[in-house]
């Protein structure tokens, strides 16, 4: 048996040999340089990775904690906010910072609205509305920042209805949200709209643009007819723009900015009082990673307009080639009407069970993620992808005749699973489930055999089931229990 436990080693282990382990615990990871993923990785190409490589390893040790210290960073990252603020055109006026991602920087927006919200009309129980879209980092602030999450429906096009926004913002309201494209279908929520919400109501107004920040504008200049949504509609007050997305930048960048610096005030922490010296901080991170900061500046100096302009090209191309495909394999549609390189398909038939085709999918090699209500298929096109699409349709319309000609697919593996826990009604027993698959995973028993070992005893590790697997055998059992 492969040792389930490891301290650190007695003896340090060579340096070349640590890395050609550390190697092998990718193993079975996404394979992203073959382009077999439609999420998480944004890649641009291995002669872009390595360069992005050299410039955090330049900064790789470098602190962006005091602004004092390392100029550099201070300098590097107000570059940053600087080209992302004029390419939103928030002007002079517009100040934020680089935060480690999306999440961080949504975070932040929640923090600094809420602190505005007491500071200036002495709000006490925080709400904040949002799209029944909107990203999860915002249910992740709601609950940390202790600001209610109240949620608007959709309308039938699946931007937010502003009318129903208009209805449930009140006194306590500190932000209204809207989204530039959402994640789940791509759709770019009517900012103007929601814009004149916030304005008359005098509520800050945050476009999460996590996705479309460094896509949408060139959209624009390439032509595309795009709803405004930058800092050009009156009323939106801050915007969010991950770096690390389609910038193209190594992973921990992303950018918060605010129309001025007196809404960014509410964001700075300072405490005077600490035996370890006044502390000031600008973001939620205590250390902070120079190495991103410089990655984020040198993909942005090298791709340049020409090459952001250039990448966006190749990607609207490849959307639109998958796109025509889905169309035209029967029984699949694009859900909504996304304009942006995100969207999802579904099945428009009960004979074709769209997560036994994403299973089929996986079988041969792809990497798809999974959405619910509706059920779906998610794909994030990056420039590259336009070398697979043609593959990607094929098996695509593979899948979906095999699925078709095995209905009982429907019912086992992934698909039976997906199935279930998107349509289990007890969720309040769904995030139960998961909260006590987390604490195993992370706990005492959790899985600790390297690939190194398995590699030695000539043997697999046991498959740990995964969270979708462990779900849905909790909720047959809990079916069994309920029909005795
Ligand atoms: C990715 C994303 C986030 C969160 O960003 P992370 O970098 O994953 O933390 C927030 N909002 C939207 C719309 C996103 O797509």
């Amino acid at each position: 048996m492969a040792n389930n436990d490891i301290s650190i080693p007695k003896r340090g282990i060579e340096r070349a040999k640590v890395l050609e382990e550390l190697s092998q615990f990718a193993k079975e990871d996404p394979d992203y340089r073959k382009l077999k993923t439609w999420s998480l990785v944004y890649f641009l190409g291995d002669e872009h990775t390595d360069f992005l490589l050299k410039a955090y390893g330049q900064y790789l040790s470098a602190n962006g904690l005091n602004p004092m210290a390392f100029k550099s960073l201070k300098l590097l990252e107000n570059q940053v906010v600087r080209m992302t603020a004029n390419l939103l055109h928030g002007g002079r006026e517009a100040a934020g910072v680089m935060t480690s991602g999306g999440t961080e920087s949504c975070l932040l927006a929640v923090k600094t609205y809420r602190d505005m919200g007491r500071a200036v009309k002495r709000i006490r129980r925080p709400e904040m509305v949002l799209p029944e879209t909107a990203h999860v980092a915002w249910e992740k602030g709601a609950e940390y920042f202790g600001v209610k999450a109240v949620h608007a429906p959709l309308r039938k096009d699946l931007g937010v209805d502003v009318d129903a926004v208009r209805k449930l913002v009140n006194r306590n309201t500190v932000m209204i949200l809207g989204s530039a494209p959402e994640y789940p279908h791509g759709i770019i929520d009517p900012i103007p709209e929601l814009g004149i919400v916030a304005g008359d109501r005098k509520i800050p107004l945050h476009v999460d643009a996590c996705l479309g920040g460094f896509l949408l504008p060139f959209m624009e200049k390439l032509g595309h007819d795009l709803p405004r949504w930058d800092f050009r509609v009156p009323g939106v007050t801050s915007i969010s723009a991950d770096a690390h997305k389609y910038a193209f930048s190594a992973k921990g960048a992303s950018v918060i900015l605010y129309r001025s610096v007196e809404i960014l005030k509410h964001q700075f922490f300072v405490h005077e009082n600490w035996p370890g010296g006044v502390f000031a901080s600008p973001a939620l991170l205590g250390t902070r990673p120079g190495g991103a900061y410089a990655a984020a500046w040198a993909s942005i100096m090298a791709l340049g307009e020409d090459g952001f302009l250039a990448n966006t090209a190749g990607m609207m191309e490849a959307v639109k080639k998958l796109k025509e495909g889905i169309r035209a394999i029967p029984d699949l549609e694009i859900v909504g009407e996304p304009k942006t390189a995100i969207f999802s398909y579904r099945s428009s038939s009960k004979e074709v069970n769209i997560f036994a085709v994403a299973d089929q999918m996986e079988q041969r090699g792809w990497h798809i993620d999974r959405l619910q209500r509706p059920d779906a298929l998610h794909v994030m096109v990056t420039p590259l992808h336009l070398q697979v699409i043609e593959d990607y349709l094929i098996d695509l319309k593979t899948s979906v005749d095999h699925v078709r000609r095995h209905p009982e697919l429907a019912t086992k593996g992934g698909a039976a699973m997906y199935g279930m826990i998107s349509h289990i009604p007890l969720r309040g027993m769904v995030k139960k489930t998961v909260l006590k698959m987390f604490a195993d995973m992370y706990g005492p028993d959790a899985k600790m055999i390297s690939p190194q070992d398995t590699t030695m005893e000539g043997e697999a590790p046991a498959e740990q089931p995964d969270l979708a697997t462990r779900a849905a055998t909790w909720y047959l059992k809990l079916r069994e229990k309920f029909r005795r």
